[in-house]
């Protein structure tokens, strides 16, 4: 069965580049009917935060992938690393090192003088050096031959081991390193496949050597191209990046995410609109691009965009409710409006929940009262010719849109009026000009009663103000 793991470090956010790792290797593990596991690697005490997990965790669920295990902390596994690390000093794979901090300054500067990559020399590989006194324990590197893995994406590679280090397992105050504990848990926990970040692809022959010390058969590791900046720097909050749950708040939906992150660096023929489920039939490793990928936010709007347009409007309540909440309307006004319609009306002209909440707060809440400001176009109009308008729209009995748009064209066409000098002036009186919806939907919409009232405040203030 294939196993694959996420294996942030709770030191922040959740960024974008993480969220595609975690959707990569959830995406991979679901195609192939494996399991997808969670590890917090919480080694380093002072710089993890329980802040940092409960963010990553809410973004990965929000996102909707979903875990069948609960969570391994790393922090909790001293007892397992301890075990490991006796086991290899006895077989003389790993050794203790008490060489100072200068004589380690002293060595590299004397190696980069020479234009040597620089590297522990091995001075306490043969030395007996007393455990009770400071040290840290490195592992024992094969001083010849080569090291070579077949990179699930960029095909083979080959290592020098001379170049490798002897690299610390565990520090000074006891604690062990990265390259330590990944070993050990993904054996551990039999992840078969690692997919993460090409910044990781120095730490492979390491850790293949030592999976190969304690006696694990090897596992296959893809080394996935960074996200670049559309300026093609790396990505940063410089670029407008964000953090994953920064997206969510902005109305973003999870599908949406989920499929913009999955496109980014990754395809199949030229389709651009996944669901998720859709994404996990289709995703495959061939797929996986071997040069960078740029972010770009306006296409991830544009992705939005064409989700929000395929989901029923009656699910998309729920994800506005929040927006609406911030934006002041209140539950009880949305009792009064056949919400989803006006949901259904306007949201394949928004990006963003966000947007979407915006330009249909207007209908919960009281109208401001008609203005020289807000009535420009209605203050124009012939007060006759206004007057025919309301008795008409008053005359219709069956308030639909056929009923609605035949008596409209009617009225038009007897007034030889244009539709724009009868639409913009209506508008300003249903909506205060605050919707760019289709007229005659708006006001099938509003109900009789909401836009009668809103026709009789207009005569009056027609009245008053020509
Ligand atoms: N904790 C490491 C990181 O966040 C995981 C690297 C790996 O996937 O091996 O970069």
């Amino acid at each position: 069965m294939v196993v694959t793991r996420f294996a942030p470090s709770p030191t922040g956010d959740l960024h974008l580049g993480g969220a595609r790792t975690a959707l990569f290797s959830w995406l991979y593990a679901q195609h192939h009917q494996g399991k997808s596991v969670l590890r917090i690697e919480d080694t380093d005490r002072e710089r993890s935060t329980q802040a940092s997990v409960d963010v990553i965790l809410d973004a990965l669920s929000w996102m909707g992938l979903v875990y069948d295990d609960p969570p391994v902390y790393q922090s909790q596994r001293q007892a397992i690393y301890q075990q490991a690390v006796e086991s290899l000093l006895e077989q003389g794979l790993a050794y203790r090192c008490d060489c100072s901090q200068e004589r380690l300054a002293q060595l590299r500067e004397t190696q980069m003088q020479q234009g040597k990559k620089p590297k522990y020399d091995g001075h306490c590989r043969h030395r007996k050096v007393d455990p009770s006194l400071p040290h840290v324990i490195r592992f024992a590197m094969p001083l010849t031959g080569h090291i070579q893995f077949h990179d699930l994406i960029r095909g083979d590679i080959t290592y020098d081991n001379q170049e490798l280090d002897d690299f610390i397992l565990v520090r000074s105050d006891g604690s062990p390193t990265y390259n330590f504990t990944v070993v050990i848990d993904d054996h551990a926990m039999g992840i078969t496949h690692v997919l993460r970040g090409d910044d990781h692809i120095n730490n492979t022959p390491k850790q293949l050597h030592l999976a190969a010390a304690l006696g694990y058969e090897p596992i296959a590791y893809g080394h996935m191209p960074s996200i670049l900046g559309t300026d093609g720097k790396r990505l940063s909050k410089r670029h407008g990046a964000k953090n994953v749950l920064a997206y969510r708040d902005q109305g973003i939906l999870p599908e949406a995410m989920m499929n913009y992150l999955a496109r980014l660096g990754w395809s199949k023929g030229d389709q651009e609109l996944f669901t998720p489920d859709e994404l996990i039939q289709a995703f495959d490793l061939a797929g996986i691009q071997k040069s960078p990928a740029a972010f770009d936010e306006a296409k991830l709007l544009w992705v939005n965009a064409q989700h929000l347009k395929q989901k029923k409007a009656e699910d998309l309540l729920p994800l506005l409710a929040p927006f609406w909440q911030g934006l002041g309307v209140d539950e009880a006004a949305k009792a009064e409006i056949d919400t989803t319609g006006l949901v259904a009306l306007m949201q394949s002209r928004c990006d963003t929940l966000m947007r979407l909440a915006e330009e249909t707060a207007w209908a919960f809440k009281p109208l401001p009262g008609l203005s020289v400001e807000n009535a420009k176009h209605l203050q124009a109009m012939d007060a006759d010719v206004f007057a025919q308008v309301v008795d008409c729209l008053k005359s219709i009995d069956v308030w639909d849109y056929p009923t609605i748009k035949s008596s409209v064209d009617e009225l038009l066409a007897s007034l030889s009026l244009g539709f724009g000098r009868f639409g913009k002036p209506l508008r300003e009186v249903i909506t205060r000009g605050q919707s760019g919806a289709s007229l005659v939907d708006l006001l099938a919409l509003l109900g009789k009663a909401r836009v009668v009232a809103a026709l009789d405040e207009a005569c009056e203030f027609l009245a008053k103000n020509h």
